[in-house]
């Protein structure tokens, strides 16, 4: 977009989006932001230690001493990604972004839970050390339904700024939600769900990107077929985490 055209459409983005919270909607808040004031951008809960070294659930307790904590679900049956890290527990202002952004055509919340990603990558792992990024793909039928999938958007904000490239897989089986299913039918459900189509060969260390982990089947099981084209690590980061191991 040239400049005059990008003032443009800043000037209709504005008419369209006043600068205002969508939150509270009495505190000045801006596209950067992802429209969310400062106040309102606190209602999170950060996910810090001790969480589980894996599926970096947050748990409880004492595990102190303990250098790499495990969840139960870990320790029974591990994932096939290495591991996973979360910004924030699936509660509060977080939350309702991740839900309205995906559900309710509220793109502009990207810009916020974009940089929530961005902060838990540069927390967690070293860009140098990852060729490229995977987002956990629509179905094409629920894909054309929303209009865009949510989790390939966070992860072109997420590449532009790691620099490191999108590479999009498959989702060949348009699967039943999640939402009402337990782990094991969620595992179920998910499975032989992904494909992948040319897939570069030097690319041996992937990270994942979703909006939400709950269960990590659906992440698990893009993990499975990534390893099965010749990856040999993954590295899954979502916004929140609504695992229930609390
Ligand atoms: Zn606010
Ligand atoms: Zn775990």
């Amino acid at each position: 977009m040239n400049e005059k055209l990008s003032r443009l459409y800043e000037y209709f983005m504005g008419f369209l989006f006043p600068n205002v919270c969508k939150f509270c909607n009495n505190t000045a808040a801006y596209r950067e932001e992802g429209y969310v004031c400062e106040k309102c951008r606190q209602d999170r809960t950060k996910i810090d230690v001790p969480f589980c070294y894996v599926c970096g659930v947050q748990l409880t307790g004492n595990f102190e001493g303990i250098e790499r904590p495990l969840c139960p679900q870990c320790r029974e049956m591990p994932p096939y990604f290495d591991w996973a890290r979360a910004n924030s527990l699936s509660v509060g202002n977080v939350y309702q972004a991740v839900l309205y952004y995906k559900y309710s055509h509220k793109i502009w919340f990207e810009h916020w839970l974009g940089k929530l990603l961005i902060e838990t990558a540069q927390t967690y792992l070293d860009p140098a050390d990852w060729d490229v990024i995977v987002p956990v793909p629509l179905h094409p039928k629920r894909r054309r339904e929303r209009g865009y999938n949510q989790s390939e958007r966070l992860a072109r904000i997420l590449s532009g700024s790691l620099n490191i490239p999108v590479k999009e897989i498959f989702r060949i089986v348009n699967t039943p939600a999640q939402a009402s299913l337990n782990r094991e039918e969620r595992i179920k459900n998910i499975k032989d769900a992904f494909a992948v189509k040319d897939w570069p060969g030097d690319y041996k260390r992937a990270i994942v990107v979703d909006d939400v982990m709950t269960t990590g089947a659906t992440c698990s099981e893009v993990a499975k077929c990534l390893k099965a084209c010749g990856v040999e690590n993954v590295f899954v980061l979502t916004v929140c985490h609504g695992g229930s191991n609390l």
